[in-house]
């Protein structure tokens, strides 16, 4: 469809040649972000499916949150560690910093205090991070990824890409884990969380066909940590306050790894991922940090 081109043609220039060339109510949801004003994506978006809507719901950060620290990484982005290839031979680091980037943005303007454990242009290590992370005042660490998913083909998109390619298994998934008895009660709160803020924007929910073994469904899109023990991911199991992961695609759709990138989407994924930490904190009050004392979610 002429309008569906239009738009794909939109989400891939930058942001400073949007506003040349005008692409209308785009531009304009992307300057409307951050703050408590509700922002919505009005436009159809013909992802994840023709016709949906992308409508985030608006972030309030409530006057108790004002300073609260948190933590935001964007997945892998470490030396050696580019993460996932996507269908169109995209590095996950590459994609998921932008969105990573503005769910710190919304956090800011709604007055939190965010730690961005990868800023732009840094490369610190999962150890450096993690290590930035407890000794910050951070309450709540969430990480954004982006899921590669099998059973997936050979396919070559563009010369000299040689990629994998999957048009099944779509949708965000949020992880967990519950080996820490004390952590897990808030950790699962966060990923539930995210969850429903996710599902409001229209996007569908993993199945976890492909996670069999590795993780067990909790909720619609949410699931936890199943890995063998040598195997389980140190930003869910490592920090001493509630964590989680958003796979906030999947990045063998050829669709998906585009439409991530478009202005309108990008928002719409960081403002739920921002809302779902709002939500998380305000639903458990014991991690906030009290006058003159150290979050309890620190311990
Ligand atoms: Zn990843």
């Amino acid at each position: 469809m002429p309008a569906r081109g239009l738009r794909r043609q939109c989400g891939h220039v930058a942001l400073a040649l949007l506003a040349l060339v005008g692409c209308g109510p785009v531009l304009d949801e992307v300057v409307e972000r951050g703050g408590p004003a509700p922002l919505v994506v009005d436009a159809p978006i013909a992802w994840p499916a023709e016709g949906a809507r992308l409508t985030p719901p608006p972030v309030v950060v409530p006057e108790v949150l004002r300073g609260v620290v948190v933590a935001v990484d964007a997945g892998h982005g470490a030396p050696g560690n580019t993460g996932a290839r996507s269908a169109r031979c995209e590095d996950e680091q590459d994609l998921v910093l932008p969105i990573a980037e503005q769910v710190a943005d919304v956090l800011d303007a709604g007055g939190l205090t965010v730690l961005r454990l990868r800023p732009p242009g840094e490369r610190p290590t999962y150890d450096a991070r993690l290590r930035a992370l407890a000794d910050s005042a951070a309450v709540l660490m969430v990480s954004v990824h982006a899921d590669v998913r099998l059973p997936a083909s050979a396919w070559s998109p563009t010369p000299g890409c040689e990629a994998l390619v999957s048009h099944g298994q779509p949708g965000f998934s949020t992880l967990w884990s519950d080996e820490d008895p004390t952590l897990a009660p808030g950790r699962r709160a966060l990923a539930d969380a995210l969850a429903a803020r996710l599902r409001q924007t229209g996007l569908p929910a993993y199945d976890g066909q492909d996670y069999t073994g590795i993780y067990e469904q909790t909720g619609p899109g949410v699931f936890v940590d199943r890995h063998r023990p040598a195997r389980r991911v140190r930003f869910l199991r490592r920090p001493a306050v509630p964590s989680a992961i958003v796979e906030v695609a999947h990045l063998l759709d050829p669709d998906a790894s585009l439409r991530i990138r478009e202005p309108a989407v990008k928002a719409a994924l960081a403002h739920a991922i921002a809302g779902g930490i709002v939500d998380a904190l305000m639903e458990d009050r014991a991690v906030l940090p009290t006058d003159g004392a150290a979050p309890a979610g620190r311990r």
